[in-house]
């Protein structure tokens, strides 16, 4: 793994942005099979900063450049990728006054939303942007998108994990993808945006970043994904006529130790007794079951419907309004940690670091 500065500049490192590439649209390149996660992409940002305007180059923070050896299509991205990540921002942590972290964007909020859990605490910015277009492709996004998350990662009032995309800037463990083609691809549907570009600008609403409480002093949680990375905690979304059988077939393989409902609306589930029996199951052997809603707006209210009711009863953990990327992570991060069945209880429904 090489660093190098593409801005030659004398600022001592602490004065300097990381940017860790690794991989997504923002740095593939055109092949016969379509677009593929490429290397070289010191060189390609190099030329393409030269395309912004002299006061703009001036403007930029002074960066060093991180490529990972093998680049990825973040649609392969596993946990361990979210700790590889995890782990590089923590070792070079006093050496940089902020971290861009350019990714796929197709699961690019559910590595921002594992970094949140991870990086606890941060006392710093941690910005995370990919492209809809490749670098270097006309009309792409992706420079305007570097730009933008580089100047938010020099702001220092920032001290949380977020999201730059589009000219917006959302909480990491708040946004979801929401459009495959558009540049706006990015929304944060339960929270306001934490900052925004206005013209030249990069505007931080430090009124919505997260309560000093939760801030300030890293108290990483740098736990091995290792043994969560092949399908020890599963994503169920509800289908009309779905059968017991099915969700029993995946909630009571061994292999499973947590589980993520998706629900109906406020908090709801087929009245089949069945159903029911096989998540009460489930978590009466100890797998943390939590549940969200399938509405991308809202919050679940378990209880609100007798059906929902009997899911309290069978031991399931309210998601509030998480965001599946939000809730899902955040099982995998209490899981992957040496807790009591209690500790994993309540810390899923305490907001750790904003995202509930
Ligand atoms: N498949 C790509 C990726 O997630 C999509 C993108 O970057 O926009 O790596």
């Amino acid at each position: 793994m090489s660093i190098s500065s593409p801005l030659a500049d004398c600022a001592p490192s602490e004065e300097r942005i990381l940017i860790i590439y690794t991989g997504g649209t923002i740095g593939m390149e055109v092949s016969s099979k379509g677009l593929l996660p490429a290397g070289h992409f010191d060189k390609r940002l190099d030329q393409a900063l030269t395309q912004l305007s002299l006061p703009e180059r001036g403007r930029l923070p002074v960066f060093d450049l991180m490529s990972y050896p093998t680049p990825i299509d973040s649609s392969t991205a596993t946990p361990a990728n979210w700790q590889q990540i995890a782990t590089d921002i923590d070792t070079r942590l006093s050496d940089y006054r902020g971290f861009v972290i350019l990714h796929g964007t197709d699961t690019l909020s559910w590595t921002a939303a594992s970094l949140a859990y991870q990086l606890q605490g941060i006392d710093r910015p941690v910005v995370v942007t990919g492209a809809m277009q490749p670098l270097g492709v006309a009309n792409s996004d992706a420079l305007e998108n570097i730009q933008g998350a580089l100047h938010f990662a020099a702001q220092p009032a920032l001290q949380e994990v977020a999201i730059y995309f589009a000219g917006q800037l959302f909480r990491g463990v708040r946004a979801v993808k929401q459009h495959t083609e558009a540049p706006e691809a990015f929304a944060s549907p339960n929270y306001p945006r934490l900052g925004a570009r206005v013209e030249e600008d990069f505007v931080y609403y430090p009124s919505r970043g997260l309560p000093h409480q939760q801030r300030g002093a890293p108290r990483f949680e740098l736990p091995s994904y290792s043994h969560l990375a092949q399908g020890e905690v599963i994503r169920v979304t509800l289908w009309p006529g779905m059968a017991a059988w099915q969700l029993a077939a995946w909630l009571n393989d061994d292999r499973v130790r947590g589980a993520l409902l998706e629900l109906w609306g406020a908090g709801n589930i087929a009245n089949d007794p069945d159903i029911l029996a096989a998540i009460a199951a489930a978590s009466g052997e100890g797998k943390l079951i939590a549940a969200i809603s399938q509405a991308p707006q809202g919050s679940v209210h378990l209880g609100a419907y007798a059906a929902g009711h009997e899911l309290v009863e069978a031991g399931v953990l309210s998601g509030d309004g998480m965001t599946p990327e939000a809730a899902y992570t955040k099982l995998i991060h209490l899981l992957a940690q040496p807790l009591t069945e209690a500790e994993r209880r309540q810390q899923f429904v305490t907001s750790l670091v904003g995202e509930r």
